[in-house]
């Protein structure tokens, strides 16, 4: 009989399918299933009676800002509070950091900075911005998940919108090097024409933000990203849809033959239009929030399995860059990566008839499939072990002293979750347990398999 070096008993396994008890055995941080109560030899024993026990999620969408920005957030906060909601693997986003990762040598860069400080597994997107599209391959040899691309203004100097034509030749190239584009959709003419005219007029209160960036002007974009997508063949991810009807869109683009998923973020089914207006510059964010209706007709389309992932888009800033009257000035991001697993199990128990296993689908099923991560994204044989083990009966309060964050906000503080993340292992090592983290940083660079 083989030893494992740990042995998981009496946990109740979330899989993309369904729910159901089984042992996990764990040797050399590979999974091996085993039936309850399977006699073993196991050089350790973990009574999980009582838990529930998700994948660690796979968030395809953060902004941890290293290098350059790193007092921002950076990889050893930032993938400190993720492993604290269950997260093992993170896509972070060419932009924020600076340089952004738009070539091999920004990557490169990016790299040595998440290898000394990470503690879990990391994959890095590639930019999209006009000037670049000759670095794509460099970009694709190194091992990006995909090419990042804004369709509107990104809120920051370095990373400039595409045009037309750049994101055109990029989805051609990106198409011939078998990677995925994903675009931020709003369209720059709208939003950028509203919110000229709200300032020139003096009007910079949130609800004149929330009025400049209106949902017709992301299905728009999204419009345009499929017509562009359908046309140069390429794979196109839809990041952060904030809204049903954007859904829609890409469903009818995919019965068309388009190779089109989208992502939405917690923040969207969560919080609606009139929080923004309570709780201000911390729960900022583009695409906006939105009117309960169309958050709504969000959450049909994630029960009937129309949205692809979850990921958090935690974007964060120094508190300082958070105040100020002009509402369209402050910094805009939400950072949310410490509770999207408990934030999603709470509202979607509570209000919205959700399943486990889909919600186990969306954070990390579906993001390996989509990615072509092997061994990751489920608990199944010869599978990285990564997972989440979480108590869904102990009611907790959101509050600052329990963020991992650099800086301590969040538009969740003061909400009481109904589920609270007590273990997360990566590679088989636990790395954060009963509120700490308990591992040095042993995170990897993940690459898709293709
Ligand atoms: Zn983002």
């Amino acid at each position: 009989m083989s030893e494992f070096d740990l042995v998981i008993r009496g946990g109740k396994l979330v899989t993309s399918a369904e729910v159901r008890e089984a042992d996990l055995g764990i040797v050399e941080g590979k999974i091996q299933m085993l039936q309850c109560g399977e006699p073993v030899q196991a050089r350790d024993i973990l009574d999980a009676s009582g838990l529930h026990i998700f994948p660690g999620l796979i968030d395809s969408h953060v902004h941890f800002n290293e290098p350059g920005r790193a007092d921002w957030e950076g990889f050893e906060t930032g993938s400190g509070a993720f492993a604290a909601g269950g997260g093992t693997l993170f896509f972070d986003m060419p932009l924020n950091a600076h340089p952004p990762t738009i070539d091999g040598e920004s990557f490169d860069l990016k790299r040595r900075a998440a290898e000394a400080t990470s503690l879990v597994d990391f994959a890095f997107w590639g930019g999209l911005v006009p000037g670049n599209v000759n670095r794509m391959e460099e970009l694709a040899g190194r091992g990006v998940v995909g090419f990042k691309a804004f369709m509107s203004n990104s809120g920051i100097e370095d990373f400039p919108c595409v045009d037309d034509q750049t994101l055109r030749e990029g989805m051609k190239r990106a198409a011939a090097l078998g990677k995925i584009v994903a675009v931020h959709a709003e369209s720059e003419k709208i939003t950028s024409e509203l919110a000229q005219r709200c300032l020139a007029g003096g009007k910079t209160s949130v609800r004149d933000y929330l009025n400049s960036r209106p949902i017709h002007a992301e299905l728009e974009a999204i419009q345009c990203a499929l017509e562009l997508a359908g046309e140069t063949k390429c794979a196109l991810h839809i990041v952060h849809v904030s809204c049903g009807g954007g859904i829609a869109l890409i469903a009818s683009a995919q019965k068309l033959g388009v190779d089109v998923t989208c992502e939405t973020c917690p923040h969207y089914l969560v919080l609606t239009e009139e929080d923004m207006e309570q709780i201000g510059a911390v729960a900022k964010c583009a695409p906006p929030l939105r009117p309960k209706a169309a958050q709504d007709s969000l959450w049909e389309y994630l029960k009937t399995d129309q949205i692809t992932t979850i990921g958090s888009d935690h974007s964060p800033s120094p508190p300082g860059m958070k105040a100020g009257d002009n509402f369209f000035k402050v910094w805009g991001g939400v950072s949310g990566i410490q509770h999207t697993l408990p934030l999603l199990i709470t509202e979607g128990n509570v209000n919205r008839g959700l399943v486990l296993s889909l919600l186990s689908r969306v954070t990390a099923h579906n993001v390996a499939e989509r990615f072509c991560l092997e061994r990751k994204g489920g608990i199944f044989d010869f599978g990285d072990a990564d997972l989440a083990l979480v108590d869904l009966n102990q009611n907790t309060e959101i509050c600052s002293e329990g963020l991992q964050y650099r800086h301590k906000h969040s538009p969740y503080i003061g909400r009481t979750l109904t589920a609270k993340v007590v273990r997360t292992i990566l590679r088989g090592q636990t790395v954060f347990k009963d509120g700490e983290i308990v591992s040095k940083p042993i995170g990897r660079l993940v690459e898709p398999s293709h």
